[in-house]
Protein backbone atom coordinates (compact mmCIF):
# COMPACT_ATOMS: atom_id res chain seq x y z
CA UNK A 1 0.00 0.00 0.00
CA UNK A 2 1.62 3.45 -0.79
CA UNK A 3 1.72 6.49 1.04
CA UNK A 4 -0.30 8.26 -1.37
CA UNK A 5 -3.54 6.22 -2.18
CA UNK A 6 -4.69 2.61 -1.22
CA UNK A 7 -4.10 0.78 -4.86
CA UNK A 8 -1.62 2.65 -6.39
CA UNK A 9 0.10 -0.36 -8.16
CA UNK A 10 -3.39 -1.70 -9.16
CA UNK A 11 -3.68 1.29 -11.25
CA UNK A 12 0.06 0.47 -12.49
CA UNK A 13 1.20 4.20 -11.24
CA UNK A 14 3.34 3.52 -8.84
CA UNK A 15 6.61 5.21 -8.52
CA UNK A 16 8.50 2.69 -7.99
CA UNK A 17 9.30 1.46 -11.37
CA UNK A 18 5.99 0.08 -12.76
CA UNK A 19 5.21 3.51 -13.98
CA UNK A 20 5.84 3.26 -18.17
CA UNK A 21 8.41 5.66 -18.66
CA UNK A 22 7.39 5.56 -22.53
CA UNK A 23 3.91 6.82 -21.95
CA UNK A 24 1.88 9.67 -20.17
CA UNK A 25 -0.66 9.12 -17.65
CA UNK A 26 -3.65 11.20 -16.84
CA UNK A 27 -4.62 10.83 -13.30
CA UNK A 28 -7.82 12.92 -12.11
CA UNK A 29 -8.01 14.01 -8.57
CA UNK A 30 -11.76 14.85 -7.22
CA UNK A 31 -11.00 16.57 -4.17
CA UNK A 32 -14.31 17.09 -1.43
CA UNK A 33 -15.04 16.85 1.96
CA UNK A 34 -17.71 13.91 0.97
CA UNK A 35 -19.72 14.58 4.05
CA UNK A 36 -20.96 11.84 2.86
CA UNK A 37 -20.18 10.49 -0.80
CA UNK A 38 -22.86 10.49 -3.42
CA UNK A 39 -23.73 9.89 -7.09
CA UNK A 40 -23.42 13.28 -8.02
CA UNK A 41 -19.53 13.05 -7.17
CA UNK A 42 -19.20 9.76 -8.60
CA UNK A 43 -20.71 10.00 -11.84
CA UNK A 44 -18.99 13.73 -12.14
CA UNK A 45 -15.54 11.84 -11.66
CA UNK A 46 -16.50 8.82 -13.82
CA UNK A 47 -17.96 11.71 -16.69
CA UNK A 48 -14.67 13.51 -16.45
CA UNK A 49 -12.40 10.06 -16.58
CA UNK A 50 -14.33 9.36 -19.29
CA UNK A 51 -14.24 12.73 -21.56
CA UNK A 52 -10.48 13.88 -20.57
CA UNK A 53 -9.18 10.15 -21.11
CA UNK A 54 -8.60 9.86 -17.30
CA UNK A 55 -6.30 6.55 -16.59
CA UNK A 56 -7.68 6.60 -13.30
CA UNK A 57 -9.21 9.14 -10.55
CA UNK A 58 -8.11 9.56 -7.18
CA UNK A 59 -10.70 10.87 -4.26
CA UNK A 60 -9.31 12.93 -1.63
CA UNK A 61 -11.16 14.04 1.00
CA UNK A 62 -10.42 16.66 3.27
CA UNK A 63 -8.98 17.06 6.44
CA UNK A 64 -10.32 20.46 7.93
CA UNK A 65 -12.39 22.24 5.00
CA UNK A 66 -11.25 25.83 4.91
CA UNK A 67 -14.25 26.99 3.61
CA UNK A 68 -16.46 24.82 6.19
CA UNK A 69 -14.91 25.93 9.31
CA UNK A 70 -17.90 27.21 10.37
CA UNK A 71 -19.95 23.95 10.26
CA UNK A 72 -19.37 20.80 11.80
CA UNK A 73 -17.76 17.84 9.89
CA UNK A 74 -17.97 14.26 10.26
CA UNK A 75 -15.15 12.91 11.70
CA UNK A 76 -12.20 12.24 8.93
CA UNK A 77 -12.15 8.12 9.47
CA UNK A 78 -16.21 8.02 8.57
CA UNK A 79 -15.65 9.99 5.57
CA UNK A 80 -12.58 8.87 4.43
CA UNK A 81 -14.13 4.94 4.93
CA UNK A 82 -17.20 6.05 2.94
CA UNK A 83 -15.30 6.80 0.03
CA UNK A 84 -13.61 3.72 0.27
CA UNK A 85 -16.62 1.90 0.13
CA UNK A 86 -17.59 3.87 -2.58
CA UNK A 87 -14.71 3.22 -4.91
CA UNK A 88 -13.55 -0.80 -4.35
CA UNK A 89 -16.03 -1.24 -7.23
CA UNK A 90 -14.46 0.45 -9.57
CA UNK A 91 -10.57 -0.41 -10.87
CA UNK A 92 -10.32 3.45 -11.77
CA UNK A 93 -11.30 5.04 -8.57
CA UNK A 94 -9.29 5.25 -5.88
CA UNK A 95 -9.34 6.93 -2.51
CA UNK A 96 -6.21 8.78 -0.89
CA UNK A 97 -5.88 9.94 2.45
CA UNK A 98 -3.23 12.22 1.90
CA UNK A 99 -5.38 15.61 3.23
CA UNK A 100 -6.42 13.56 6.33
CA UNK A 101 -3.30 12.77 7.11
CA UNK A 102 -1.17 15.93 6.55
CA UNK A 103 -3.55 17.37 9.66
CA UNK A 104 -4.20 20.93 9.63
CA UNK A 105 -6.33 23.09 7.46
CA UNK A 106 -6.84 21.60 4.03
CA UNK A 107 -5.61 23.57 0.91
CA UNK A 108 -5.64 22.21 -2.60
CA UNK A 109 -2.27 23.90 -3.95
CA UNK A 110 -0.70 21.71 -1.11
CA UNK A 111 -2.16 18.20 -2.00
CA UNK A 112 -1.26 18.82 -5.70
CA UNK A 113 2.43 20.26 -4.89
CA UNK A 114 2.88 16.72 -2.56
CA UNK A 115 1.28 14.71 -5.60
CA UNK A 116 3.19 16.75 -8.29
CA UNK A 117 6.47 16.05 -5.77
CA UNK A 118 5.28 11.89 -5.64
CA UNK A 119 4.36 11.03 -8.80
CA UNK A 120 6.87 11.70 -12.11
CA UNK A 121 6.30 13.64 -14.78
CA UNK A 122 4.58 11.52 -17.05
CA UNK A 123 1.53 11.09 -14.94
CA UNK A 124 -0.35 14.08 -15.44
CA UNK A 125 -2.80 15.77 -12.80
CA UNK A 126 -6.30 17.21 -13.97
CA UNK A 127 -7.55 18.64 -10.70
CA UNK A 128 -11.63 18.25 -10.89
CA UNK A 129 -14.56 20.20 -8.98
CA UNK A 130 -17.65 22.09 -9.71
CA UNK A 131 -17.87 25.14 -11.57
CA UNK A 132 -18.60 27.30 -8.24
CA UNK A 133 -16.07 25.86 -6.14
CA UNK A 134 -13.57 26.39 -8.83
CA UNK A 135 -13.89 30.11 -7.93
CA UNK A 136 -13.28 29.22 -4.41
CA UNK A 137 -10.48 27.11 -4.85
CA UNK A 138 -8.58 29.82 -7.08
CA UNK A 139 -9.07 32.29 -4.69
CA UNK A 140 -7.95 30.55 -1.57
CA UNK A 141 -4.25 31.30 -0.06
CA UNK A 142 -1.30 30.78 -2.03
CA UNK A 143 -3.39 29.27 -5.34
CA UNK A 144 -1.37 31.31 -7.54
CA UNK A 145 0.17 28.53 -9.12
CA UNK A 146 -2.64 25.91 -9.06
CA UNK A 147 -2.92 25.89 -12.67
CA UNK A 148 0.52 25.14 -13.35
CA UNK A 149 0.30 22.23 -11.18
CA UNK A 150 -2.87 20.16 -12.70
CA UNK A 151 -4.85 20.73 -15.75
CA UNK A 152 -8.11 22.25 -14.00
CA UNK A 153 -11.47 20.84 -15.19
CA UNK A 154 -14.38 22.78 -14.01
CA UNK A 155 -18.09 20.49 -13.94
CA UNK A 156 -20.90 22.50 -15.07
CA UNK A 157 -24.68 21.72 -15.39
CA UNK A 158 -25.97 22.00 -18.80
CA UNK A 159 -26.82 25.56 -19.61
CA UNK A 160 -24.05 27.00 -18.12
CA UNK A 161 -22.75 30.16 -19.07
CA UNK A 162 -20.25 31.98 -18.07
CA UNK A 163 -20.01 35.16 -16.55
CA UNK A 164 -17.47 37.65 -17.55
CA UNK A 165 -17.02 38.22 -14.08
CA UNK A 166 -16.24 33.85 -13.65
CA UNK A 167 -13.69 35.05 -16.02
CA UNK A 168 -12.15 38.08 -14.29
CA UNK A 169 -12.09 36.51 -11.10
CA UNK A 170 -9.95 33.19 -12.56
CA UNK A 171 -7.30 35.39 -14.64
CA UNK A 172 -7.16 37.56 -11.48
CA UNK A 173 -5.74 34.20 -9.84
CA UNK A 174 -3.56 33.14 -12.91
CA UNK A 175 -6.07 30.75 -13.52
CA UNK A 176 -6.37 31.18 -17.66
CA UNK A 177 -6.70 27.68 -18.75
CA UNK A 178 -9.45 26.16 -17.08
CA UNK A 179 -11.89 23.03 -19.04
CA UNK A 180 -15.28 22.61 -18.61
CA UNK A 181 -17.13 19.84 -18.13
CA UNK A 182 -20.76 19.70 -18.70
CA UNK A 183 -22.27 17.15 -17.29
CA UNK A 184 -25.29 15.41 -16.28
CA UNK A 185 -27.47 17.40 -13.77
CA UNK A 186 -28.18 15.28 -10.74
CA UNK A 187 -29.62 17.41 -7.80
CA UNK A 188 -28.02 15.76 -5.23
CA UNK A 189 -26.04 17.14 -2.63
CA UNK A 190 -24.35 16.05 1.15
CA UNK A 191 -26.14 18.72 2.84
CA UNK A 192 -29.65 17.17 1.31
CA UNK A 193 -28.39 13.84 1.99
CA UNK A 194 -27.54 14.82 5.84
CA UNK A 195 -30.58 16.75 5.90
CA UNK A 196 -32.78 13.79 5.15
CA UNK A 197 -31.09 11.18 7.47
CA UNK A 198 -31.95 13.37 10.14
CA UNK A 199 -35.27 13.74 9.08
CA UNK A 200 -35.73 9.28 8.77
CA UNK A 201 -35.63 9.74 4.80
CA UNK A 202 -34.19 7.07 2.74
CA UNK A 203 -31.45 8.39 0.60
CA UNK A 204 -31.14 4.93 -1.11
CA UNK A 205 -29.95 5.29 -4.52
CA UNK A 206 -28.36 8.60 -4.04
CA UNK A 207 -25.91 6.74 -2.70
CA UNK A 208 -24.12 4.07 -3.38
CA UNK A 209 -25.40 0.97 -1.49
CA UNK A 210 -22.72 0.04 0.93
CA UNK A 211 -22.27 3.88 2.17
CA UNK A 212 -25.73 3.91 2.39
CA UNK A 213 -25.06 1.15 4.96
CA UNK A 214 -22.46 2.41 6.61
CA UNK A 215 -24.15 5.64 7.58
CA UNK A 216 -27.10 3.15 8.94
CA UNK A 217 -24.92 0.93 10.76
CA UNK A 218 -22.76 3.98 12.23
CA UNK A 219 -25.93 6.27 13.26
CA UNK A 220 -24.27 8.92 11.06
CA UNK A 221 -26.55 12.08 10.32
CA UNK A 222 -29.22 11.26 12.80
CA UNK A 223 -30.07 14.81 15.22
CA UNK A 224 -26.95 14.06 17.00
CA UNK A 225 -24.70 11.81 15.35
CA UNK A 226 -21.60 13.65 13.27
CA UNK A 227 -19.27 10.87 14.27
CA UNK A 228 -16.75 10.88 17.20
P1 LIG B 1 -22.22 19.97 0.80
O1 LIG B 1 -23.65 19.95 0.46
O2 LIG B 1 -21.91 19.54 2.21
O3 LIG B 1 -21.51 21.24 0.42
P2 LIG B 1 -21.46 18.64 -1.65
O4 LIG B 1 -22.50 17.69 -2.10
O5 LIG B 1 -21.38 19.96 -2.34
O6 LIG B 1 -21.52 18.81 -0.09
P3 LIG B 1 -18.62 18.44 -1.53
O7 LIG B 1 -17.88 17.36 -0.80
O8 LIG B 1 -18.67 19.80 -0.94
O9 LIG B 1 -20.09 17.88 -1.79
O10 LIG B 1 -18.14 18.53 -3.03
C1 LIG B 1 -17.04 17.89 -3.60
C2 LIG B 1 -16.99 18.19 -5.08
O11 LIG B 1 -18.08 17.56 -5.75
C3 LIG B 1 -17.10 19.66 -5.40
O12 LIG B 1 -16.20 19.91 -6.45
C4 LIG B 1 -18.52 19.84 -5.88
O13 LIG B 1 -18.62 20.88 -6.82
C5 LIG B 1 -18.80 18.50 -6.53
N1 LIG B 1 -20.21 18.13 -6.47
C6 LIG B 1 -21.01 18.11 -5.39
N2 LIG B 1 -22.26 17.71 -5.70
C7 LIG B 1 -22.26 17.47 -7.03
C8 LIG B 1 -23.27 17.03 -7.97
N3 LIG B 1 -24.52 16.78 -7.59
N4 LIG B 1 -22.90 16.89 -9.25
C9 LIG B 1 -21.62 17.18 -9.62
N5 LIG B 1 -20.64 17.59 -8.81
C10 LIG B 1 -20.94 17.73 -7.52
MG1 LIG C 1 -20.59 21.75 -1.56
Amino acid sequence: MSVISDNFDDLGLAPDGTVDASRTYRLGIMGGTFDPIHIGHLACAEQARDAFGLDAVLFIPAGQPVFKKNQKVTCAADRLEMCRLACADNPAFDVSPIEIERGGDTYTIDTLHQLRDYYPENVELYFITGADAMLSIVSWRNSQGLSKLAHLIAATRPGFVMSDEYRRTLAEHGCFDVSYLEMTALSVSSSMLREWVGQGKSIRYLCPQGVWQYIQDRGLYRASGLGE
